[in-house]
């Protein structure tokens, strides 16, 4: 096994304008995403593969409720959680995904067994929450997702429609969790989950679930984790469009990042950010909003976390 690994988290990307949060909450964020990143580390020197960090990881931060998946999601337009999800592993290039499930309160454990037990890639709606059923899944009331902070936004994101059809304020749009990472065999993976965007309608489905959009891993190139307006990364491909500038590009991790990041995504009006680590163990994250909440940590350096550019 070799000596070299690396992790990443986010807990979305948005206007995440300095002031809007306390001192206090700001402190707990930062240590809650370091213990994270710490818990992670560990496993990943202790030998486990990507794959399950990157799974616990990102159930961890769904059962925080202050990033927008699992317990804590934001709410769609009829009040109600519509979940999203998706694991990929760089070493064989399996996948699992789903979108649009309400009753299972960890999605990314849902979207492991799709691609461990299903001989598909992606269910969704009713048929992924009986996949979920009958694979003994644990199952909650739709209401168990809900926080007060979220039905305050709801409330508020409502309320502007009522004047301004596109919202333009992101800060309450965005907020989705994902990990990539490196094991010490070489592999890469990554995972992302949400509830999407807030006051969502008609079945919407964002970047996140979608394989080459919002989640992505490749061992030949890097693994991506996404977050941040859907559409604009669902139009980018932005996940594989990273990995298809190293490829095909001879590009680095941070070059292909920062100009699908800085590049790409803006020349539509697409926000947001990427985490993404490649086969050497190099780290980017990378964003075009305000802030993102993140950690990172490899072999030699411990825990870190930011809210905020540098
Ligand atoms: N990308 C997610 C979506 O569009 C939202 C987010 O990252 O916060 O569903």
């Amino acid at each position: 096994m070799n000596e070299t690994y690396a992790i990443a988290i986010h807990g979305g990307a948005g206007a995440l304008s300095k002031g809007k949060l306390t001192p206090e909450q700001e402190t707990e964020i930062l240590s809650v995403l370091s213990t994270m990143v710490e818990a992670a580390r560990q496993h990943l020197a202790a030998g486990e593969s990507a794959l399950n960090v990157v799974q616990q990881a990102v159930r961890s931060l769904e059962d925080c409720p202050w990033f927008n998946a699992g317990h804590g999601a934001v709410l769609n337009s009829d009040g109600g959680h519509e979940l999203d999800a998706a694991i990929m592993c760089g070493h064989t290039l399996a996948a699992g995904a789903v979108s649009g499930i309400r009753f299972s309160p960890n999605p990314v454990d849902v979207a492991r067994a799709v691609m461990e037990n299903s001989e598909h890639v992606y269910l969704g709606g009713a048929g992924a929450e009986a996949f979920a059923r009958a694979q003994g899944l644990p199952q909650v009331d739709n209401h168990w997702f809900t926080t007060p902070l979220r039905r305050q936004q709801l409330d508020t994101a409502k309320a502007v429609e009522a004047v301004i059809l596109e919202p333009t304020a992101s800060d309450y749009k965005y907020g989705t969790v994902g990990a990539v990472a490196l094991d010490r065999k070489g592999h890469l993976a990554a995972a992302t989950s949400t509830g999407g965007i807030t006051n969502k309608k008609f079945g919407r489905i964002g970047d996140s679930p979608v394989i080459g959009a919002g989640t992505y891993a490749n061992d030949l190139t890097c693994a991506v984790s996404a977050t941040g307006h859907g559409e604009h990364f669902l139009r980018h491909v932005a996940a594989h469009n990273i990995a298809a500038r190293m490829q095909f590009g001879g590009q680095t991790l941070h070059a292909a990042a920062t100009a699908v990041v800085f590049e790409d995504l803006p020349s539509t009006g697409g926000e947001g950010g990427v985490i993404a680590v490649d086969a050497r163990g190099n780290l980017v994250l990378c964003f075009n909003t305000e802030g993102m909440y993140r950690g990172w940590g490899n072999y030699e350096q411990s825990a870190q976390s930011r809210i905020y550019e540098d």
